[in-house]
């Protein structure tokens, strides 16, 4: 069942009770803070055939079950044709595709009576897309509704604008964010909301593209073990959780022993090379005790601030497995 964000629920209680919604919506908003996930909350409440009821899809009516496969005959999202233009990325959407809708509007609709379109970003949409969207916002068929999405709706024509009703989702209140960034597991939530100027969702990723960064730093490292040096990875990658870097640590040996095992790498494919270079170089049984205190000493809590020490120790390690059996 599609449930809003908790931060979402005053605005959703204001919107969702409206007796009759009006066929165009647009939602508006900072980056990050859900306005799509949002919308398509509000979608899939149009869609439910138990709406009225509930004033809030009920998760288990035809519709719904279409909506959660994303299978809806009478759904369609319009986003940017990322695939048309071959390689280039095309970040427009384009009248072909507003075209395509008139036809799909054309049609009776399949279940409930109500057809959606969500449309994000909005202002993505081109001049001919905008204008041939225009038609269908000023002779909207019943039951048809057009939501949609945009960051910046300042960039949208002022004649679109004027035939939306428009709803502008605000940022969460801090306390609420910070709540919901903790639960996802996100340790330091209050460093990330803050450089995603207090947008959760934006947080999130920012702290996930990080660690994808953090974790190549340390597979260079670990790639370099003669010339590894402990006390500056440490602190190149300390910002990120413990436990995490030791499991990255822990699939690194892991594929090492694999490859003295099986001579396959499981799950550093793009690395076998330097992999297949390295797996020679150390004892079996010491990879192998060494994997054991890595799972060992991730079962133990610690201090925060023994973080550091046991990060240089585990590397100190890692290196010494390796010093003993130099390159011939
Ligand atoms: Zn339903």
């Amino acid at each position: 069942m599609m449930l809003p964000y908790p931060w979402h629920k005053a605005l959703w209680d204001k919107v969702a009770r409206v007796e009759a919604l009006p066929h165009g919506i647009l939602i508006h908003g900072r980056q990050g803070i859900g306005k799509l996930h949002f919308a398509r909350c509000l979608a899939a409440l149009l869609l439910c055939s138990r709406q009225d009821k509930f004033r809030g899809a009920c998760g288990s009516c035809s519709g719904c079950h279409f909506m959660m496969q994303g299978v809806h005959p009478d759904y369609v999202e319009i986003c940017p044709d990322e695939e048309e233009d071959g390689k280039k990325m095309s970040r427009l959407i384009k009248v072909e595709q507003i075209r395509d809708l008139g036809e799909m509007l054309s049609l009776t609709a399949h279940q409930n009576g109500c057809r959606v379109v969500l449309i994000h970003p909005a202002e993505s949409l081109n001049i001919s897309a905008a204008n041939s969207l225009l038609k269908t916002l000023e002779e909207p068929n019943p039951g048809t509704y057009l939501i949609l999405v945009a960051h910046h709706p300042g960039r949208l024509l002022p004649t679109i604008l004027s035939r939306c009703a428009q709803v502008e989702m605000e940022l969460p209140d801090r306390q609420e964010a910070l709540g919901w960034l903790e639960l996802q597991g996100l340790s330091q939530a209050e460093n990330w909301l803050e450089r995603a100027r207090g947008a959760p969702l934006l947080a999130l990723k920012l702290s996930e593209g990080e660690d994808e960064s953090v974790r190549q730093i340390l597979l260079e490292g670990l790639s370099k073990p003669l010339e590894l040096n402990v006390i500056d990875l440490t602190e190149k990658i300390m910002q990120v959780e413990r436990g995490k870097i030791f499991s990255w640590v822990y699939f690194w040996v892991m594929d090492l022993l694999n490859l003295l095992a099986i001579g396959q790498v499981r799950c550093h494919s793009d690395r076998r090379e330097v992999l297949a270079s390295l797996a020679g170089r150390a004892g079996r049984v010491e990879l192998a005790r060494f994997a054991q205190q890595i799972t060992e000493s991730l079962r133990t809590a610690e201090h925060p601030l023994n973080a550091q020490l046991s990060l240089e120790e585990m590397l100190l390690d890692y290196r010494a497995l390796f010093a003993n059996h130099p390159v011939s």
